[in-house]
């Protein structure tokens, strides 16, 4: 797996900091965050990352990134 395949994988449904999370899909929307890196979400789990990531924008700012 390249860095860039990393990078393009879902980080959900939290945003883990760490690296990936336990997904791994290719992520489709980016979530913009206050002071943190924007979030790269499967559809699967767009939803509950805007709920449970931190520093997710309210009202959600969400970008289609393929
Ligand atoms: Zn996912």
């Amino acid at each position: 797996m390249t860095d860039r395949d990393r990078a393009d994988s879902c980080r959900g449904p939290y945003g883990g900091e760490a690296g990936p999370g336990h997904c791994g899909d290719p992520a489709r929307f980016e979530v913009a965050r206050h002071g943190r890196a924007p979030l790269r979400v499967c559809p699967v789990h767009l939803g509950p990352s805007l709920l449970m990531a931190d520093g997710v924008l309210w009202p959600p700012d969400i970008s289609l990134i393929r």
